[in-house]
């Protein structure tokens, strides 16, 4: 059998963190970090893939501790999420910039990190209000680019220093349909086709009917681990007669 792919998210900063955010103290961009991380990690696992979290609550974890889990886990991507600000400098006096939209850092624009960079942008130019007119960008001096072994990306989903990005940023249905689009372009990167939450539903229900799996409700919200498939097997062929 194929061994499991994984990855590696990276929720930036901590909760500890009081300095990005909007300037009107709304938003923080940890509180989303860590949101994301967690809607893009259920997502992955729907597809069977492990997902190692670097900072899977509120602690602080630095980052060459963020660099040492990646490394020891050894997954096939990382993948570090952010939000972006303008300087401080170029925003006007209340702290709010222009400057908005989605984009991606990577080492170099080349080999494995580059294609996942662009197969994560192939689906978010999809759903995301505003793009960087560059949206992906050789950052070589970034600490978790330069430091993890993986292919690694870093996202930074729009400005929490706009007020037009911003209120994207807070609203759930925006962060679910960008985690989405963002999972998605992590899985064609990884060779794992998409399956829509609604295909598999429907599927579980037609199972459900036909007498062959029963509680529809508990195997529409496993994350199909070996042992589920291998239960799932064996009630199909039973079924067969
Ligand atoms: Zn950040």
């Amino acid at each position: 059998m194929e061994q499991k792919k994984k990855v590696c998210l990276d929720a930036g900063h901590s909760a500890s963190n009081k300095v990005n955010k909007s300037p009107d103290g709304t938003y923080f961009e940890h509180e989303f970090a860590l949101d994301m991380a967690k809607r893009i990690k259920a997502h992955l696992e729907r597809h069977g893939v492990e997902v190692v979290e670097t900072r899977p609550d509120g602690r602080d974890v630095s980052l060459g501790e963020r660099c040492r889990i990646s490394n020891t886990a050894k997954p096939d991507l990382f993948v570090s999420l952010h939000s972006n600000a303008t300087g401080t400098l170029a925003t006007g006096a209340d702290g709010w910039g222009n400057a908005r939209g989605w984009e991606c850092y990577v080492y170099g624009l080349s080999g494995a990190r580059y294609k996942a960079a662009k197969a994560i942008l192939n689906q978010v130019e999809c759903v995301a209000p505003a793009i960087r007119s560059t949206p992906i960008l050789a950052k070589p001096g970034l600490y978790v680019l330069a430091h993890t072994n993986a292919p690694a990306v870093l996202i930074e989903h729009g400005f929490h220093t706009s007020k037009r990005d911003v209120a994207y940023l807070k609203d759930r249905a925006y962060r679910e349909k960008l985690a989405k689009a963002e999972a998605r372009g992590i899985l064609n990167y990884l060779g794992i086709a998409w399956v829509e939450d609604s295909e598999l539903d429907a599927a579980v229900d037609k199972l459900a009917a036909a007498g062959i799996i029963d509680s529809p409700k508990r195997w529409k919200k496993l994350d199909f681990t070996d042992d589920s498939v291998r239960t799932l097997i064996i009630k199909m062929a039973a079924a067969l007669k």
